[in-house]
């Protein structure tokens, strides 16, 4: 039993994509969890354009449940936007993020309340890596160092998105209009008083990651540039070093030919400085091209996800059959 006084209301804000296999056990569980906590609470589910049965199963959970609400995208948007949607819905004075896929166990949420009833705006359940593979492991690891050399906001490896973030802290997210959002980065950045215990990894209960290594690789480097503009400053420092270095060897190419005459240097150094400087151009006109990429991105100030429907909007709208029978195949 917890200490949280009953006037606090918590709001679960829970992302779901292709969960259809666990989310009838996930929502038990997230039950059993919070009611004997004894306080007032919600959960806010977000579809995020899933091609399975989520959609139906979270519209059943919400006729039946008045506490449950829902949210479903007109197609996938990602995890983010579908965070962001569910930050948007929730009401409560405190709100919990955290994966329908069971790797988030909700019987951490008591303990987590109890923090937030301590005075903390953000509660932060951190996983350790049992049971992840070597080579995984070790490539994060490596990434959470680098990461943590180039950027200005701190990131912590196993500290994801499951957490409890207060009423102000939800507001402070909010209120950060950027479309290229690494979560992340933007929970670290509004800072509060943070506190964060560690549970052990467990595997996800049943269905597939939508996490390949492409798609960890690429939300890696969207990490890495949204966050600064370092790696721009770096493509400028081996700039300069290499125009001195290349000044230098000028200036020790003339004097060698003052002091000991004319002599013909081989082209391999010609070739060598030419091909090492158009490496080093084109990789920071791709740096450039990224954060330019980035401008245009946010320049169109496009929403973040387009609603289909939640719950509010669904029973006056009848299903068309025919899109339902395309939908969930
Ligand atoms: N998710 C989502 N949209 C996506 C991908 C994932 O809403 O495009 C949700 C997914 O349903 C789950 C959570 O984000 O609740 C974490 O996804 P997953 O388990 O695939 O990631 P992993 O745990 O492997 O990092
Ligand atoms: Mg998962």
């Amino acid at each position: 039993m917890t200490t949280v006084p009953a006037s606090v209301v918590t709001s679960v804000v829970v992302p779901c994509f292709n969960e259809s296999e666990v989310i009838e056990a996930f929502h038990e569980a997230l039950l059993s969890a919070l009611e004997p906590t004894g306080t007032a609470f919600e959960i806010c589910y977000v579809d995020d354009g899933s091609n399975d049965r989520t959609r139906l199963h979270l519209k059943e959970l919400s006729a039946a449940d008045p506490r449950v609400r829902y949210t479903s995208f007109s197609r996938n948007f990602g995890k983010e936007a579908a965070m962001l949607a569910g930050l948007h819905m929730a009401k409560g004075d405190a709100v919990v993020l955290m994966d329908a896929d069971l790797q988030h166990p909700p019987e951490l949420i008591p303990r987590m309340l109890e923090l937030h009833g301590h005075g903390y705006d953000q509660v932060i359940a951190q996983r350790d890596r049992t049971g992840e593979g070597i080579l995984r492991t070790a490539l994060s690891q490596t990434y959470y160092r680098l990461v943590r050399h180039f950027m200005d906001v701190e990131v912590i490896d196993g500290a994801g998105d499951f957490r409890l973030l207060s009423r102000r802290a939800v507001g402070a997210i909010l209120s950060l209009p950027e479309s290229n959002r690494f979560s992340k980065g933007l929970f670290s950045w509004i800072g509060f008083d943070t506190v964060s215990f560690t549970y052990t990894n467990v595997q996800r209960a049943a269905g597939r990651s939508k996490w390949g290594g492409r798609r960890l690789l690429n939300y890696g480097i969207d990490g890495l540039l949204s966050f600064n503009s370092r790696p721009l400053r770096l493509a400028i420092h081996t700039g300069l070093w290499l125009l001195l270095s290349a000044l230098g060897y000028a200036a020790w190419t003339i004097g060698n030919a003052v002091i000991h005459g004319i002599e013909t240097p081989g082209y391999a150094t010609l070739i060598a400085a030419i091909v090492g400087l158009g490496g080093i151009q084109l990789a920071t006109l791709g740096v450039i091209g990224e954060y330019v990429g980035r401008i245009y991105h946010e320049a169109k100030r496009r929403p973040h996800y387009v609603i289909r429907e939640t719950d509010e909007s669904a029973p006056s709208q009848p299903e068309p059959q025919v899109r339902e029978a395309v939908w969930s195949k």
